[in-house]
């Protein structure tokens, strides 16, 4: 038995006070038919949220089954992991996030019961006019001028803010002060991880009528006050003209592809994560043989190899695996 065929998941979904009805409307995902939907989990392993098996011999396992069944297959040359290490989901930010911060791997591992931490990268989607983003301070926000604004409610004026465009990338390490604007549609690759300090909620109530909770003295202890604002990736060629690397750094790689022929994806090195995010594409392997479009997303592992795809029509997709 080996898992040699690439895989799609049932994606999970949250229905977090900030989400919408676009994660259905615009990347064609089964939510149901009433509320609002905030993320989509497209691959995750960590704890119970776990991604299953959609299609082939492995139909119904956890990603959690297979990371403990077929490490070497995943991975390939790359050592395997407890749990997968990273996570692919899809967000709808229809109101504002909170402010917020992630600890890094040192910082998790303190953290009861102990996690990774979370390094992050935002591909934007489709951006409304004047959607921001808030992603680091501004220069030379101290820890205590950043104390003294959340006493007096002043927390935004220290934050760095962007108005994206769709096709931006945003990275976004562990300890950077950060929160996605209403209006967002974005692709996020992270480290699998749930930890998550709220600094600042925008003075807002959740489902139940009362304030979230926040964690402003960890919110402090964890943000970089070196860090300072973040700017939106500049993505960098690569030796082939069809892929660019929009965020390379030691958790993973995420790559454009823009093509409209055939390309062959994934290697027998490590695993690939593919999400397609314009057009649609063909794979005509045995267990994946269907067109796959806007907010497809599947996984290749290691042991599959190089999956080959046909544009079906100008196809734009990211690629995220390990370093
Ligand atoms: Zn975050």
């Amino acid at each position: 038995m080996s898992l040699n065929y690439p895989l799609i998941f049932k994606p999970t979904f949250r229905d977090y006070i900030w989400g919408g009805r676009r994660l259905g409307t615009v990347l064609g995902k089964p939510i149901p038919e009433d509320g609002i939907f905030a993320e989509s989990w497209e691959v995750v392993d960590h704890g119970e949220d776990q991604s299953v098996v959609a299609n082939g011999p492995e139909a119904g396992k956890t990603l959690g089954e297979l990371v403990q069944q077929f490490p070497q297959d995943l991975f390939g040359v790359k050592a395997p992991t407890e749990t997968f290490p990273l996570l692919f989901k899809f967000l709808d930010a229809n109101r504002d996030l909170s402010i917020q911060v992630h600890p890094n791997d040192a910082q998790g591992a303190q953290l009861d019961p102990p996690d990774l931490g979370k390094t992050e990268a935002w591909y934007i989607l489709d951006a409304q006019p004047g959607a921001k983003v808030y992603v680091g301070l501004k220069e030379g926000v101290t820890r205590e001028d950043l104390a003294q604004a959340v006493e007096q409610d002043t927390v935004i004026e220290t934050m760095h803010v962007l108005q994206p465009q769709a096709g931006d990338c945003l990275f976004i390490p562990a300890n950077t002060v950060h929160a996605l604007g209403k209006g967002l549609l974005v692709a996020e690759i992270q480290q699998a991880s749930n930890t998550t300090f709220r600094l600042y909620d925008w003075g807002r109530v959740g489902a139940d009528g009362k304030p979230r909770a926040l964690h402003i003295e960890q919110s402090l202890d964890t943000i970089d006050y070196d860090k300072g604002p973040v700017q939106p990736q500049t993505p960098q060629a690569t030796s082939d003209p069809e892929i660019e690397r929009l965020v390379t750094c030691d958790k993973f790689v995420l790559d454009r592809w823009e093509f409209d022929d055939r390309k062959s994806i994934g290697d027998e090195k490590r695993f690939h994560i593919v999400a397609v995010l314009e057009g649609k594409v063909r794979s005509s392997h045995a267990h994946l043989d269907q067109a796959l479009g806007k907010g497809s997303t599947f996984l290749v592992p290691a042991a599959c190899g190089p999956l080959s795809l046909r544009a079906l029509e100008p196809t734009v997709l990211l690629d995220m695996y390990l370093p």
